[in-house]
């Protein structure tokens, strides 16, 4: 099932679930118990919001081997995990803002794993059973920021830094499915989920390690190589073979100055 988060004309958002090109509600919560309501709307008719409202977005640097490698880093012997806000989030198609701080703005293709039930120290083979579905993730990081700042907080915080969506697959196997990443059409990253380092699974154990997965907390699982900087006016589309495709505008903003 896809599961979607919507807004219909200015309605208040509601959880749905979307086959081909048809829009059904979902009442109660995809979390607990829900029902499939009867197809109200047409895809086109309504806006597709970002598809949970996580508490955290756990992150993991250099999960691909080769796009450690594009920037000289050793591929950690543990995951190396970090966090971007909530504040970070927007939908699908809602514009990335280029921050005035930064010169070298670039787009992440992630693979994200919504959480489904909360979890402390989850075993490694019962953590499907605290997966909701897969969706698609786009990490923008400020590169010369995560550079000059060593602690990755700014470069990876900035608002608009976090589009995700457009829906939740629940049905959806991360053992080997195709990313890529297209700006303005043309072909920057393409990998398969196999090459991750640490798969899903141990990503899932060792978060819950740390810190209580809640219900709609994303996990983004690394990007491949590729990245390359936007610029003002470009549109950047991340697809996951079986996922879909995530496309968000890019805009710079000339009305701050760096504080
Ligand atoms: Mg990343």
């Amino acid at each position: 099932m896809r599961i979607v988060r919507y807004q219909h004309a200015s309605e208040a958002p509601r959880f749905g679930w979307v086959q081909d090109n048809l829009v059904g509600e979902l009442e109660g919560s995809p979390f607990g118990e829900y029902r499939r309501l009867d197809v109200v709307y047409q895809l086109g008719e309504v806006r597709l919001l970002a598809p949970v409202i996580p508490s955290k977005i756990i992150c993991v640097g250099r999960n691909y081997v080769a796009h450690a490698k594009e920037h000289n880093a050793e591929v950690p012997e543990v995951p190396l995990l970090f966090l971007k806000p909530p504040s970070s989030i927007i939908n699908p198609n809602d514009k990335i803002i280029l921050p005035p701080q930064s010169r070298q703005v670039e787009h992440e293709a992630e693979l994200a794993v919504v959480i489904g039930k909360r979890g402390r120290w989850i075993a490694l083979e019962e953590t499907n059973e605290y997966i909701l579905g897969y969706t698609i993730a786009n990490d923008v990081t400020a590169r010369d920021l995560q550079r000059s700042d060593g602690q990755w907080t700014r470069a990876k915080g900035f608002d608009t830094f976090c589009p995700f969506g457009p829906w939740i697959q629940t049905d959806f196997d991360p053992a080997d499915a195709l990313i890529t990443c297209h700006v303005n059409g043309e072909m920057r990253q393409m990998a398969s989920t196999r090459d991750m380092v640490f798969s899903v699974r141990q990503l899932i154990a060792y978060a819950s390690s740390v810190m209580t997965l809640e219900p709609g907390d994303l996990l983004l699982t690394g990007t491949p190589a590729g990245v390359s900087p936007l610029k003002s006016g470009d549109v950047v589309e991340v697809s996951i073979e079986g996922l879909g495709k995530l496309a968000n505008p890019v805009e710079a903003d000339l009305e701050h100055q760096p504080g």
